[in-house]
């Protein structure tokens, strides 16, 4: 099989790394076609845990890509503003406290929490007290049960890590090809794509084609019209502004993510510079109005004028259709309010790799895939939705648009279970697991009218004393780990020992 690759952004590159790698026997060749005059969408810095595996899968050093991508640990996202004004909380990346007679600690809490001062969720996670102390350590290094039950990613530069990786498929034996395509051949009988013709006449044939283009979709849909669920309804922001900062103050390992009037703004701390953006709803806030919240709210002097975007919350009817698999910004979008991207390009990627077709004639591998992939996009979607109807606010137009929408059902039926007993569903294809749905739930107070009854068979003065225990075992972990900064020169990871000291 001859794969072509149409685009080098984060999904284009990250999609010729893994197939170099663990396809090297099964394809012939791969191509990958980008143009530098059309560029690359020049964001998404922040993402979710499974990206580790992605890069120990290819066998990449953490130490060397953290200085080359000028990397940050992420511990969580910090959402401020989203359950009420002056509400903050952390969505980390693992469980909160131990189990207590086989319940989650979570249950525990909900009577604790009537009976005094045992704190909140957010206490019994040692990924969110280190976070907001500045500090990392990885999960192996703790020295008790507690103090490993954490995961954690990275907040990279994503024009650096698409170099980066670049150079990995370049050794692996990826052809990169620049140039824009301009015209498409679509094979009369099948209607799968032939080959791609190149403002300078090129002419690349392949058997399959992976279109990495962005949000034009270029094959997927400018060719064999694949269509687009909009779900703008459900998620209606439709605008983002960007701008780098200077960096101030310590390095803080996790992502924030501010409610606003109209949106939500982001900032997401890199070793050299802040990334920062605004994302909104062009109903209810202008262009100018979003550039002048962004620019009033940064830590420090921007570094480069505000950048906009323009995008349509929604996924492609197909993600693969004939001989294309769209992967990236060309399958769909969603808003990046939990960093959910990057990841969705990793779920294309691995299902990719297990359903690699055998030869053209390829239904059955793509219908699976288009399942799987479409209950992905789906749940990101009510775990993003979640944020916006759990909360109180209703202090401006946007959310009062959220206090009356109909949720899609999937939604509803969760969030239902949840209030009449404290019960998170679970399923098998989907990024968050409970206690996600826990953190943001409890942290914007949508709180169940019951605890589960088997709380009640407890004994109760065991369980705060428990609770007491864990909360100091937590904080004795994080007195001893190091400051994000210490640690990154420490293995090895600072691009400059000098950028990473508090400004
Ligand atoms: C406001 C915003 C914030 C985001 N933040 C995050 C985040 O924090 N975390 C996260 O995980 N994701 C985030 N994302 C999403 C993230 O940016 C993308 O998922 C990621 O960059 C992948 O993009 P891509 O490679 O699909 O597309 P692009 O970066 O747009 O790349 C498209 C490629 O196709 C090429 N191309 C297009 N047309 C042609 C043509 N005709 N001929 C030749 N080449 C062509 C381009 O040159 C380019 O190389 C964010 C997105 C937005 C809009």
């Amino acid at each position: 099989m001859r794969v072509c690759i149409l685009g080098g952004g984060t999904a284009g590159w990250m999609t010729a790394a893994a197939l170099s790698k663990k396809l090297k026997n099964v394809v012939k060749s791969i191509a990958l076609v980008e143009s530098e005059a059309i560029g690359t969408i020049g964001v998404g810095e922040a993402t979710l845990p499974h990206i580790r595996f992605f890069n120990e899968g290819l066998g990449i050093d953490e130490a060397a890509f953290m200085q080359e991508t000028n990397a940050t640990f992420k511990l969580g996202i910090e959402f401020c503003d989203w359950g009420a004004i002056g509400d903050r909380y952390v969505h980390p990346f693992g469980d909160f406290g131990q189990t207590i007679n086989d319940l989650a600690f979570y249950q525990h809490l909900l009577k604790l929490r009537k009976q005094g001062d045992y704190g909140v969720l957010n206490d019994y996670a040692f990924g969110i007290v280190a976070a907001k102390n500045d500090k990392f350590q990885f999960p192996h290094q703790g020295k008790t049960d507690l103090q490993r039950a954490f995961g954690y990613a990275y907040q990279f530069d994503a024009g650096l890590y698409a170099k980066f990786l670049r150079r990995f498929c370049e050794t692996n034996g990826v052809r990169r090809i620049e140039g824009k395509v301009v015209d498409t051949l679509l094979d009369s009988g099948s209607g799968n794509v032939t080959s791609i013709t190149l403002d300078d006449g090129q002419q690349i044939y392949a058997d399959i084609f992976i279109d990495c283009s962005g949000f034009r979709g270029v094959l997927i849909e400018q060719a064999l019209k694949s269509g687009y669920q909009d779900w703008s309804k459900w998620l209606p922001c439709n605008r983002a502004v960007a701008v780098p900062c200077e960096r101030n103050g310590d390095l803080s390992p996790y992502t924030r993510a501010t409610a606003r009037k109209a949106g939500w703004q982001w900032r997401i701390p890199l070793q050299h510079r802040t990334g920062n953006g605004l994302v909104y709803w062009d109903e209810f806030m202008s262009d100018d109005e979003a550039s002048s919240v962004l620019l009033n709210n940064l830590d420090g002097p921007a570094l480069d004028e505000p950048k906009q975007l323009f995008f349509k919350t929604g996924r492609r009817n197909h993600f693969w259709k004939n001989n294309v698999v769209a992967i990236g910004l060309a399958g769909g979008f969603l808003e990046p309010l939990e960093s959910t991207s990057i990841h969705l390009i990793q779920e294309g990627i691995t299902n990719l790799l297990e359903l690699f077709p055998h030869d053209t004639n390829s239904e059955l591998d793509s219908a699976e895939y288009n399942s799987r992939m479409a209950l992905q996009f789906e749940r990101v979607r009510d775990f993003l939705l979640l944020h916006y109807v759990a909360t109180k606010r209703d202090d401006s137009e946007m959310w009062r648009y959220f206090s009356n929408m109909t949720l899609p059902d999937s939604l509803q039926e969760k969030i239902d279970m949840w209030l009449h007993r404290g019960y998170v569903q679970r399923y098998q294809f989907g990024a968050f697991l409970p206690p996600s749905w826990v953190a943001v739930m409890m942290g914007q107070n949508l709180l169940p009218k019951h605890y589960d009854p088997r709380v009640d068979n407890s004994n109760f003065e065991q369980v705060k004393h428990q609770s007491q225990v864990m909360r100091a075992d937590i904080a004795a972990g994080v007195s001893s780990a190091k400051t994000q900064a210490d640690f990154l020169s420490a293995m090895g990871a600072a691009s400059n020992a000098e950028i990473l000291r508090a400004k």
